[in-house]
């Protein structure tokens, strides 16, 4: 299936988790990885700070995860709430996983209080993605996305496991 990215990259996979293990791929959006896990600017929705931990392998359910993986997504995680609460100076996080049918797992971290206003907090996602039209055509907002990603990659820099 062909997807189009927040910065406009046109990609043909079979699965769009996938992408994480081509790393000539989505560029401009990835933050972190590491043998086992990709983090990433979420690919569809053009918020500041909304990060995506999906596994560099194809992996469609949570239980089907190793415990290496899931140790050291557990670190991953509170690594990206730090940053998150370090750059955006936002303590409050919304934390989603999921196993779709056929899907590519993945983890979701939105920061509550970002550069976006969310006005209803158990429907963060819904109310993302309503918005992600606005705010791909936001320059000011695109140009906060990418600001976000760098000072993400920054943060994540000197991380080793
Ligand atoms: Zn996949």
């Amino acid at each position: 299936m062909k997807f189009k990215t927040i910065f406009g990259e046109v990609i043909d996979t079979p699965c769009v988790g996938c992408v994480v293990n081509d790393n000539s791929k989505f560029n401009e959006g990835r933050i972190f990885q590491t043998k086992l896990w990709d983090i990433s600017q979420d690919f569809e929705i053009p918020y500041p700070g909304m990060i995506v931990i999906s596994p560099m392998r194809h992996v469609s359910n949570y239980i089907d995860l190793s415990e290496e993986e899931l140790h050291e997504l557990q670190q991953l995680i509170i690594l990206c709430k730090k940053a998150i609460v370090n750059i955006f100076n936002c303590p409050k996080v919304a934390y989603m996983f999921y196993d779709k049918p056929n899907g590519h797992i993945h983890f979701v971290i939105i920061p509550l209080h970002g550069l976006v206003e969310i006005n209803d907090k158990y429907a963060v996602l819904s109310e993302l993605f309503a918005k992600a039209p606005d705010l791909l055509k936001d320059k000011q907002n695109m140009q906060r996305v990418v600001k976000a990603i760098d000072d993400l990659k920054t943060y994540f820099q000197n991380i080793t496991l």
